[in-house]
């Protein structure tokens, strides 16, 4: 059952949203070759609960951690560990927040150091797929047009379109209904009204799009081997035009744009 948001509610999904945006502000500060994944998971946490705010991810379903951290082949639910970032690595951040009994979910992938340009291209098209769902999330739309827009953009540039994991509802739960397959034919799925309230997560290989499990029982893989990317927004649907982002990108790429100017 999908439940709409009030306006009220709505905001505070923002405000969890933002705290997320902010948190991966600060994984952007400290990514870098020589540090480890596990590095990036406790920065996190420390900033997520000096705002007095919980790691939405920890706990959940046993989850161990605050940030799913993916490498590379790891295309989501990594998790942070001993590994040390290489030059040339790219790592998906994936971080939710609890504050207030709402949640907010979001993931960029970062680029460690220089990577290829091929790599750099999957990222920037993933990124540019996640904006073009965003586009169709207009009421009276459907989320078969958020999954069929996703995928055409991906898919043109000859990319594999993950069909396993899917973007859902958000709000006094993590995952919500309704999911939002990143595939899909224009038209079909459930209707988008006023107060809906979604992440929209393209999950994009360079290669193929079939992945496997890793043992640890989280870790999901590019069956190739090829690098992967992971960008998400949380979103709300506006009663007219464009939708609402509740997360944002633009603290991470503050960062990012400082750092290139330093280094
Ligand atoms: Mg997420
Ligand atoms: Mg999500």
């Amino acid at each position: 059952m999908i439940k709409y948001k009030s306006t009220e509610e709505i905001e505070l999904v923002r405000y969890s949203s933002l705290l997320v945006a902010k948190t991966l502000a600060e994984v952007a500060r400290i990514i870098r070759p020589g540090i480890t994944t596990l590095e990036l998971d406790k920065t996190a946490e420390a900033f997520i609960r000096s705002h007095d705010a919980e790691p939405a991810f920890k706990g959940y379903r046993g989850f161990p951690f605050t940030l799913c951290v993916s490498v590379n082949a790891e295309v989501v639910h990594g998790m942070p560990g001993k590994y040390v970032l290489q030059e040339g690595d790219v790592v998906s951040v994936d971080c939710g927040v609890k504050k207030n009994d709402f949640y907010g979910d979001s993931a960029y992938t970062f680029a460690v150091g220089a990577i290829k340009p091929e790599v750099r291209q999957l990222l920037d098209v993933t990124k540019a797929s996640l904006y073009k769902g965003i586009e169709m999330a207009e009421a009276g739309m459907r989320i078969g047009d958020i999954g069929a827009a996703v995928q055409e953009h991906a898919e043109k540039f000859g990319y594999g379109v993950v069909r396993e994991l899917v973007g859902h509802g958000v709000g006094k739960s993590l995952h919500e209904d309704p999911e939002v397959p990143n595939y899909g034919k224009k038209g079909s799925g459930p209707k988008l009204q006023e107060g809906l309230v979604i992440a929209i997560e393209p999950m994009i290989n360079l290669g193929k799009k079939n992945v496997r499990q890793g043992k640890d029982g989280w870790t999901i893989f590019a069956a190739d081997g090829l690098p992967s990317a992971h960008f998400e927004h949380t979103i709300a649907v506006s009663k007219h035009g464009k939708a609402d982002i509740l997360t944002s990108f633009k603290e991470i790429e503050a960062v990012l744009k400082e750092q290139e100017i330093i280094n």
